[in-house]
């Protein structure tokens, strides 16, 4: 190979992963100001100064590199958002709501760019082959009892965390010059004056106390507070808010699908929309409704009312009887100010109307706060608080529709069973609340080991049903022995005594199993899991 051919790659992978470390950035910054966004009227001005002061360091860094690297767009635009902070700051203000939303609007169309760019000069990776294990999220602890932050150090790092421990705010400012955690735990205990040194931190705050007032949850709402733990803590507790901050720090982009006779209008609400980091699909022939719901799995369907021959109330009506999709937020777009047909149409499954024209950034805002609600509610219904998994009865549908669809579009799924071994001991041993923190940490080991698009579920107390789609056996076997041998490694604690628990796993791929008897693929799993436990525990058979 040439030395221009080594450079010339060198380059490339450069690129590539400064691309990723921008993405990263940019989701964090948008975060920031999100953040801002609400809880701006209830900071102090001074930590308000420091917070604007760092995101002016941040896009003034930004904008370098990116210029080296040939984003110059990206490069420009960051110094012009610069340029507003330094502005604000300098008058002895800071951005006010309205260019706050100017910057938001424009961070999120820099991430659609980036994600576009990325398609384009990416190779499409087989399924197989992609993500690996994420880096460990960092989390620093703050908390003045040297011993007790020892211990709950101890305990997250089982959960795979990378974390930090400091008796003081002080101490972790002097560590912030050189990294950046991802989430802080503060002792509330530390007086909250004593927060100054941390302010400039971005990242998400969680406070720890061991007292229950009023008072001192209201201050911890003042100083940003995500949560607020009683002590002892309950760890399962504090990890799923971990575990959700730092999903909804890269929430997955929403997926809309339009639906709308007019090309240029529907054109316009697909650019609206992809511009704000929106997945979107324009569907022209309204028979292929169904087929279109159940490959794009939209998250929200918007939709036009007058359509030359099917009328939208109608479309909504068949969308609903299908059970899957009952509670897919509909929304009407229409110029129809008639009252009475627009109840007619809300009778008939949509839960919104929206009156044309309508500008884009009330477009964007409706999609985005119908998109939230319809996620929260539906963690809530689907998801098992201990684990933040899918419950039973949402795991085995999904299971259900992902082998279907292997089945149909020839590719490889593989599915296991995961059971934790002689589990009685461990609750007899050390309680049921030491065997809940047990249960816990194979759900965020599961999470964390496996990929975005593998689905897991809390299938009963202390089993799991994993879906591994485009996954062949090899593969599948692979990834459950990785997984396997971590948790074998782990030690937990409990009242100074140390413990190690270990699971079995039974799996079976599609491709081993003849069409006709794919409804068997969970009884082969359930199967293969009661040889690996015969076969004397801790492993995985298939
Ligand atoms: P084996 O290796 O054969 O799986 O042995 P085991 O002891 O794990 O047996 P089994 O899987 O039948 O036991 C399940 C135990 O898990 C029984 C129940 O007390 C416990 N369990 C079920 N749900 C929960 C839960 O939510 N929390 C806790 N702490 N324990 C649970
Ligand atoms: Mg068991
Ligand atoms: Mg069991």
């Amino acid at each position: 190979m040439s030395h221009e051919d080594t450079l010339e790659q060198n380059l490339a992978s450069g690129r590539k992963e400064y691309r990723l470390s921008l993405q990263k950035e940019l989701a964090s910054l948008c975060y920031a100001i999100e953040e801002l966004f609400q809880s701006s009227p209830f900071m102090d001005d001074e930590i308000l100064a420091d917070v604007w002061n760092d995101i002016y360091q941040r896009l003034r860094k930004m904008a370098e590199p990116a210029d080296t690297f040939g984003f110059t767009s990206v490069g420009e635009e960051a110094r012009h958002l610069a340029s507003i902070v330094r502005r604000s700051l300098e008058g002895g203000g800071w951005p006010d709501t309205q260019a706050q939303a100017t910057m938001l609007t424009k961070l999120y169309s820099l991430q659609a760019a980036l994600t576009v760019a990325q398609q384009w000069t990416q190779a499409p990776l087989s399924v197989d082959q992609c993500d690996g294990p994420l880096p460990a999220a960092k989390i620093w602890l703050i908390e003045e009892d040297a011993l007790l932050g020892r211990q709950i150090s101890e305990q997250l790092a089982n959960f795979g965390y990378e974390v930090r421990s400091f008796t003081s705010c002080t101490q972790a400012c002097t560590a912030a010059s050189s990294e950046i955690p991802d989430i802080i735990i503060v002792d509330a205990m530390l007086e909250f004056g004593h927060l100054a040194p941390c302010r400039a931190l971005t990242c998400p705050r969680l406070f720890i106390s061991d007292q229950d007032t009023f008072d001192a949850r209201i201050k911890a709402a003042q100083h940003n507070a995500k949560g607020y733990f009683l002590k002892p803590l309950n760890i399962p507790q504090l990890v799923n808010r971990l575990e959700q901050l730092l999903q909804e720090r890269h929430p997955p982009p929403a997926r809309i699908l339009v639906v709308d006779d007019g090309q240029q209008l529907a054109d316009y609400y697909r650019r609206v929309l992809e511009t704000s980091g929106m997945e979107v699909r324009v569907l022209e022939n309204p028979r292929r409704i169904m087929e279109e719901l159940s490959t794009f799995r939209p998250e929200l369907l918007l939709m036009d009312v007058n359509m030359p021959n099917y009328k939208g109330p109608d479309l909504a009506s068949v969308v609903r009887q299908y059970d899957e999709w009952s509670s897919l937020p509909i929304v009407f777009l229409s110029a129809e100010t008639d009252l009475v047909k627009q109840v007619d149409a809300l009778s008939h499954g949509a839960d919104d109307f929206l009156t044309k024209p309508i500008s884009a950034a009330q477009l964007v805002a409706s999609v985005r706060v119908r998109i939230a609600r319809s996620r929260t509610l539906s963690t809530l219904l689907n998801k098992d608080s201990l684990t933040g998994l899918l419950k039973h009865a949402s795991i085995k549908s999904a299971a259900i529709d992902e082998i279907n669809r292997a089945y149909r579009h020839h590719y490889p799924v593989t599915v296991a069973m995961v059971d934790l071994d002689h589990f009685k001991r461990v609750n007899d041993t050390y309680g049921h609340a030491v065997g809940d923190v047990v249960i816990a940490s194979v759900a965020t080991l599961l999470r964390q080991r496996l990929r975005k698009i593998d689905m897991i579920g809390r299938y009963g107390g202390e089993e799991f049903l994993v879906v591994l789609p485009h996954c062949t056996a090899e593969n599948g076997w692979k990834r459950l022995e990785d997984i396997r041998e971590y948790f074998s490694r782990l030690r937990f604690n409990h009242a100074g005594q140390e413990f190690a628990c270990t699971l079995s796993a039974g799996m079976v791929c599609s491709i081993d199993v003849a069409e006709d008897a794919r409804d068997r693929l969970l009884v082969l799993a359930d199967e293969a899991l009661y040889r690996a436990k015969r076969g004397g525990r801790n492993q995985v058979c298939q």
